[in-house]
């Protein structure tokens, strides 16, 4: 099926489980992740409606965009090491994988040079795994409390990648702990800190997610088909 048909059976699954959550579709984004994928289909993606595109590593951010003949807004989402934080700041729009404050820090040096307000999310390892980066939850007031002294930064929200498990019903409680830290955290009032996007749910698990309070899914594989 053609990327355009895909994300039509996307689009629908996305109504369709806002709806019965008693949101509006057009309250969720949807971030095409293009890793892995040519500058071509990303453009496709964007001419089939798609307005945010997402990259996991810096180095093949910086090129492929430049062969973009469109303009999405452009998302960090994969790990990003302090040292890729210059680059990150210049090719990106959103960094969701900020997962400490150390790298903040870095983001925020960076993006003044630039002359930039830089919107980030705080990454969160919601089930504990080894593999996985992001914060512990129990780290994220201290992480939102912190963020107030950075100038150029603008934290709007959090990002989690939920673990890969058989079904859907045992990632929801992952999901649910989740919308919890994102109510609990807007209501901490914290300079710099506004909590308008829940980016949770990949291609596998995006329904849950939306079921359970997401505002923005990332979603690769069911849209370009599997990754090799
Ligand atoms: C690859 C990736 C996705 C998309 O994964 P799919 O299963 O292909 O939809 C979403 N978020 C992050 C952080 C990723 O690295």
């Amino acid at each position: 099926m053609s990327i355009a048909e895909n994300l039509h059976i996307i689009r629908k699954r996305i109504a369709e489980a806002s709806m019965s959550s008693g949101r509006k579709p057009e309250d969720i984004s949807l971030i095409a992740v293009t890793k892995t994928r040519t500058a071509a289909e990303a453009d496709e993606a964007v001419h089939a409606g798609i307005s945010g595109i997402g990259e996991n590593r810096v180095q093949e951010a910086k090129q492929k965009f430049p062969l973009l003949s469109t303009s999405p807004a452009r998302h960090m989402i994969g790990h990003l090491q302090s040292n890729k934080a210059k680059d990150a700041v210049k090719l990106f729009d959103i960094i969701q994988s900020v997962d400490s404050l150390r790298l903040l820090a870095e983001i925020d040096k960076e993006a003044k040079k630039n002359n930039k307000i830089m919107d980030v999310l705080a990454e969160v390892n919601i089930g504990g795994e080894a593999s996985k980066s992001g914060m512990k939850p129990e780290e994220l007031p201290g992480f939102m409390a912190g963020a107030g002294k950075y100038l150029n930064i603008r934290v709007r929200g959090l990002m989690t990648i939920a673990p890969f498990l058989a079904s859907s019903e045992q990632v929801r409680p992952y999901f649910k702990k989740m919308k919890k830290l994102f109510d609990d955290a807007a209501r901490f009032p914290a300079p710099n800190v506004k909590m308008e996007h829940l980016s949770m749910g990949m291609s596998g698990d995006f329904v849950t997610a939306i079921e359970e309070g997401a505002t923005m899914v990332r979603i690769g594989s069911a849209i370009f088909g599997e990754r090799k």
